[in-house]
């Protein structure tokens, strides 16, 4: 039987870290389906399209193909074949992808994708929608929160030593738009599935939080 775990949470809750560690230890693979909205969102951006516009950006999306490719348990993004890794993590991107993933065209163009790789592997999927809407049979169901202020921290502290040029408080300005954003749409909005486990990621290290997730997936597949 192949076993799903699906993770959930706000921007900046340390999702992406934790789950590809914990899918690590675990033997599974990782999916990042942030990755997913945010291809979509530079594609809109590389057109000069305004990303709230939702028939601007759906009559882009049969012209496009976005792909998830996994090389060494490393997921990398594809669109037009073209590997777009890297470019989807700026802010803007994040915003865009924020934008567009509101636009209910976007979300049905991205759900086969995200099934058929649950279908096939034992994965962890990190989303905003995954326990609710895309995996809602998962075996497990993980919602990974934080206060905005630390949230907005480790993401400042991340684009820092990227050497991206950030002020903190514009980092958490845009964190808690995007969280309003995330669970004020009407399609799939942000919320924890009702039979999640919450886990609060404040006042716990990197590493109390990996085991945390992987203790409460190891309790509950037994
Ligand atoms: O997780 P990440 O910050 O990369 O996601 C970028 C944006 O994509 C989120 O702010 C959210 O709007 C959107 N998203 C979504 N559903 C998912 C994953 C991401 O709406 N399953």
């Amino acid at each position: 039987m192949v076993i799903n775990v699906a993770i959930d949470g706000p921007a900046g809750a340390g999702k992406s870290t934790v789950a590809r560690a914990a899918a690590k230890e675990l033997g599974y693979i990782y999916v990042d389906t942030g990755a997913l909205y945010r291809a979509v969102g530079v594609n809109a951006l590389r057109n000069n399209l305004d990303t709230t516009d939702a028939a601007a950006v759906s009559a882009t999306l049969d012209k496009i193909t976005v792909e998830l490719k996994f090389a060494d348990g490393v997921q990398q993004v594809l669109l037009n074949g073209e590997n777009v890794s890297e470019e989807i993590r700026t802010p803007d991107a994040s915003m865009a992808a924020s934008n567009v993933s509101a636009i209910p065209a976007v979300r049905a163009f991205l759900f086969d994708l995200q099934k058929n790789i649950a279908k096939e592997n034992n994965c962890l999927m990190d989303g905003r929608d995954i326990g609710t809407v895309v995996l809602p049979d998962a075996q497990v169901k993980i919602f990974l929160t934080a206060s905005a202020e630390k949230r907005a921290k480790r993401r400042y502290d991340e684009l820092i030593a990227k050497g991206t040029k950030v002020e903190y408080n514009n980092v958490l300005e845009e964190l808690i738009q995007r969280d309003y954003n995330d669970s004020h749409r009407e399609v799939a909005p942000l919320k924890p599935a009702e039979d999640s486990i919450l886990v609060d990621t404040s006042d716990l290290s990197l590493e109390e939080s990996i085991d945390k997730v992987v203790s409460t997936i190891k309790e509950k597949i037994g």
